[in-house]
């Protein structure tokens, strides 16, 4: 019997999942029914469905969600990005940001211990497994605790494979998210040679995820993810947090004790607790805002048949029977960050081009001086077009020349009509030739590129004529 597994059930119930030496202790939270884990199941289920379709779901003929890094080609819902679009990510991230700043300071850890990948596959899957092969918490534990036999190894084995298995099909999930599912089938039939980068990364996404599932798991929140340490300068005493209605639980005693509060004492939230901690201690760290001790002391109370809610959704200063208040400074803070962020998102997306035309210099001299077979004497400034299409699909695109007028300008083309691929882009290279005696300080070249299409679009590229004044 070793200490790693029998301390937990007996001496160290509620103490969290790390010792203070810093070695961990197992969680196996026992079995809970109840309003919120209902709820809990039933968005893992939607989530998880989200997250396994995705792939197979296409908008305009592209994936509806596909972030193609090797060929920095994005496609996020019906829209394109290219590599040129990256700073939109900013504003992406960052409203991503300021909303979970918002739902943290109103409704804490919502997002932790409702929506997080983590969480939802951690116990919408990884733990139904374990409970389904393990069985219940004392059993499971006792089995622990117990030598080796054949009952308890092949127990082991069968939920580490199936961990494995799950964690390798993950791991091509989230490959397909990069590489297109048709992409992941063609590594999947190949050789691993031939696709050595992709390989690569799916063995050890494989690994990662069989580590954090099958042995890291709520250490992932308590000491790698960020957002869980931001709550304590996020939140404040009126954020909606899980906590314990010590006025009315307090002194814990018998059912039969009369001088005793509604806490029974029966350590229910506490075994539930998937991160191994009391929340009778008051707000923790390790509090991802799951629910189950909510569910597990209401079943108490609806037993004893006293009001539930004794462990509930409230705020510091509701548990201490102060008055409560939403709407305070730094949720008005928070929410003007957020609605500048959504207003910055907002413009930046609606400037997102639906094509680039830029015109550039070429590479040497910044003019050239010549004489005609005529006898005039010229100045040539070399330019070229870049064409980028950011269309989901083939574009035609029109060149015409507006300034310098009655100047001549020669394409590298055959027409002044080029059809590019979506995404795809093109150099086209321009010489503009002025007689030097029209020459005359800040002239400008101007091409106006038309997208051709049911709604005709024109971006005028231009840049200085350059000459020996
Ligand atoms: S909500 Fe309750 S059960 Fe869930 S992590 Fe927090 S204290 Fe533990
Ligand atoms: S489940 Fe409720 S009654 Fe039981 S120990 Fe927790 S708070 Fe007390």
């Amino acid at each position: 019997m070793t200490e790693h597994v029998r301390l937990p059930v007996v001496d160290e119930r509620g103490k969290g999942s790390l010792r203070t030496d810093g070695s961990r202790v197992s969680i196996v939270p026992a079995d809970v029914k109840g309003r919120f884990a209902t709820a809990r199941k039933v968005a893992f289920a939607v989530l998880i469905g989200v997250y396994a379709v995705m792939p197979f779901v296409r908008i305009h003929g592209h994936p509806a969600l596909l972030l193609d890094i090797a060929h920095r080609q994005f496609f996020l819902f019906g829209q394109t990005f290219n590599a040129q679009d990256t700073w939109l990510v900013f504003f992406l991230l960052t409203g991503v940001g300021f909303t979970l700043v918002v739902a943290a300071a109103v409704i804490g850890r919502v997002w932790c211990g409702w929506a997080c990948p983590q969480t939802v596959f951690l116990d919408g899957v990884f733990r139904r497994i374990e409970r389904w092969i393990e069985g219940p918490r004392n059993t499971h534990l006792r089995r622990d605790a117990g030598p080796m036999s054949f009952d308890k190894l092949w127990r082991k084995l069968l939920k580490h494979s199936i961990f494995l298995v799950l964690a390798v099909l993950l791991s091509h999930l989230l490959l397909a998210y990069f590489v297109t599912l048709p992409g992941v089938l063609t590594f999947v039939k190949g050789p691993p040679a031939e696709h050595l980068e992709a390989f690569i990364w799916t063995t050890a996404f494989t690994v990662i995820l069989y580590l954090d599932f099958a042995w890291f798991r709520e250490q992932l929140c308590l000491i790698i993810c960020p957002y869980g340490r931001l709550q304590a300068v996020l939140s404040d005493t009126d954020t909606i947090t899980i906590g314990y209605d010590a006025k009315r639980g307090e002194p814990r005693g018998k059912a039969s004790d009369k001088d005793a509060g509604a806490c029974v004492d029966c350590g229910r939230c506490v075994v539930v607790c998937p991160s191994g901690i009391d929340i009778r201690n008051g707000q923790q760290l390790d509090c991802t805002g799951c629910t189950a001790c909510v569910d597990a002391c209401d079943e108490v109370m609806t037993q004893l048949s006293r009001p539930v809610g004794l462990v509930r959704h409230d705020s510091l200063n509701g548990l201490l029977g102060r008055a409560k208040r939403i709407l305070r400074p730094r949720l008005y803070l928070y929410a003007a960050l957020l609605v500048a962020g959504i207003v910055a998102a907002s413009i930046a997306v609606a400037s997102h081009q639906p094509f680039e035309a830029n015109m550039l210099r070429l590479r040497g001299m910044p003019y050239l001086l010549a004489t005609s077979p005529a006898g005039v004497a010229t100045i040539r400034n070399d330019l070229e077009i870049h064409l980028v299409n950011k269309q989901n699909d083939p574009r035609t695109f029109t060149l015409r020349p507006v300034s310098p007028a009655g100047v001549a300008m020669d394409y590298a083309l055959r027409s002044r009509s080029i059809t590019l691929p979506s995404l795809a882009e093109q150099r086209v290279p321009l010489f503009v030739t002025l007689p030097e005696s029209a020459y005359r300080r800040h002239l400008l070249v101007q091409v106006d590129v038309t997208m051709e299409g049911e709604f005709p679009e024109t971006q005028h590229a231009h840049a200085p004529f350059i000459g020996p004044h």
